[in-house]
């Protein structure tokens, strides 16, 4: 018998199952009725039951994060309702939006916040109102996430995201010795920074240059600015550093990879990647366009920062606290550090391994 035969017999002898209940309590009709609408309900509800999830991003217009809410949607198919707002960058914009969430009684917070250091008043209101809160992509600090045992945090450590990016360039560095274009033995380089304060900001840009030093070469700053995330922005700076520097820069660092390109339209606009001129450049995500940057023998390596897992992860955890369970590896499906964190690995990226980041 194949399997499309007994699941019709077993929806059939359910049906017979419903409609006999309802037969035998003809006395009582209306509580019959209530049991054949309830058990019509029950799985008509199942959907309407599915706990709702308030998603708060710091911005839509985030490439990474982008990556991350389509990530969140896909995860929470049939699973939850995920109602996803853009802060639009505004840390009092979002307060509104999670404010907004209280009052619709969500059952679930998962935030992205603007300001990191914001957290503990998020934290502060969802305890308030008893509503777990998932934070991700900006960790809040170590004594907010204390304050509740229903606050969690996803997100990747941005030490390992920047040592990575530094070997890239260390073993680039050591494998051609022409990349050392004064031959003064060191590595002259640029660095193009993300937003001030944000922890992947400062601890990529501290552990890329440590990493090059660990391999024992030395290092010396050319030029360093924040470009805050943004594409157009590190065009910009990197235009800003070439007018400055000239050719003396020997490599390129981004923590991340929407700045790394923009660099490299700068770098292109001065006559790179074309008739053997070449500057090495280095950014953090492994998005789509860095990826073709790879093929295209422009970008020398990235980082796969883990947007879908990051969003996965996330969305697993605020659904299992929205359905009033503590989260444990068994029902998220990923490991949980000291209770609170999950922390998703980075992978480097170059040309050779680039299918694993698409
Ligand atoms: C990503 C950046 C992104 C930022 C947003 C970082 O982890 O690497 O691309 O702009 O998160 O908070
Ligand atoms: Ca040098």
């Amino acid at each position: 018998m194949n399997k499309k035969v007994v699941s019709m017999m077993l929806a059939a002898a359910l049906a017979t199952t419903v409609v006999g209940c309802g037969n035998k309590t003809d006395t009582n009709a209306g509580t019959a009725n209530n049991n054949a609408g309830g058990a019509k309900t029950e799985t008509g509800t199942t959907a309407g039951k599915q706990p709702t999830i308030g998603v708060a991003i710091y911005k839509f217009d985030d490439t990474f994060m982008t990556g991350v809410r389509n990530a969140i949607s896909a995860a929470a198919e049939g699973k939850a309702k995920v109602d996803i707002v853009d802060s639009q960058n505004s840390q009092p914009t979002q307060n509104d939006k999670v404010d907004l969430f209280i009052t619709k009684k969500v059952n679930g917070l998962l935030v992205n916040p603007v300001d990191r250091t914001a957290a503990g008043v998020i934290i502060d209101k969802a305890k308030a109102a008893n509503i777990p809160v998932v934070f991700l992509n900006r960790e809040p600090l170590a004594d907010d996430m204390k304050k509740w045992d229903k606050v969690y945090y996803v997100g990747a450590k941005a030490e390992q995201s920047g040592t990575m990016a530094g070997q890239l360039v260390a073993d680039y560095f050591k494998a051609h010795p022409e990349a050392d274009k004064n031959k003064d033995g060191k590595l002259q380089y640029a660095m193009l920074k993300g937003e001030p304060g944000h922890q992947d900001a400062e601890l990529r840009t501290k552990f890329a240059v440590k990493a090059v030093e660990d391999a024992g070469i030395g290092v010396e700053k050319l030029a360093e600015d924040t470009a805050m995330w943004d594409r157009v922005k590190g065009q910009e700076k990197m235009a800003a550093f070439l007018a400055s520097q000239g050719d003396k820069i020997e490599a390129v660092f981004a923590n991340n990879d929407d700045m790394a390109l923009g660099a490299i339209e700068a770098l292109k606009a001065k006559g790179y990647f074309q008739g053997g001129k070449y500057m090495p450049v280095v950014g953090v995500d492994a998005t789509a366009p860095a990826v073709k940057a790879l093929e295209e023998g422009t970008m020398l390596g990235t980082v796969l920062n883990d947007a879908k897992n990051q969003g996965a992860a996330s969305f697993a955890l605020a659904n299992v606290l929205a359905s009033g369970q503590t989260p444990s590896k068994e029902n998220t499906g990923f490991e949980i550090t000291d209770g609170k964190y999950i922390w998703v690995p980075y992978k480097k990226i170059t040309k050779e391994n680039m299918n694993d980041a698409k």
